[in-house]
């Protein structure tokens, strides 16, 4: 994914900055726990869309 977009993605719900997960292709917001999906490229930056962090992967 383009770094740039990176930088200007925030979390929908808490405007907070994002964690990239390559390996997962997800972009995580560990304050609201929710993991957002990146489909074909592109962030999906929907509540509804996305999925719970477990704790195991909050920690990490
Ligand atoms: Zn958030």
């Amino acid at each position: 994914m383009d770094a740039r977009l990176l930088d200007i993605l925030v979390c929908p719900i808490c405007k907070g900055p994002l964690d990239y997960r390559k390996a997962s292709q997800e972009l995580a917001c560990k304050p609201c726990r929710l993991a957002y999906p990146i489909k074909d490229d592109i962030p999906v930056m929907l509540e509804e869309e996305a999925r719970q962090l477990s704790e195991e992967e909050l920690a990490s």
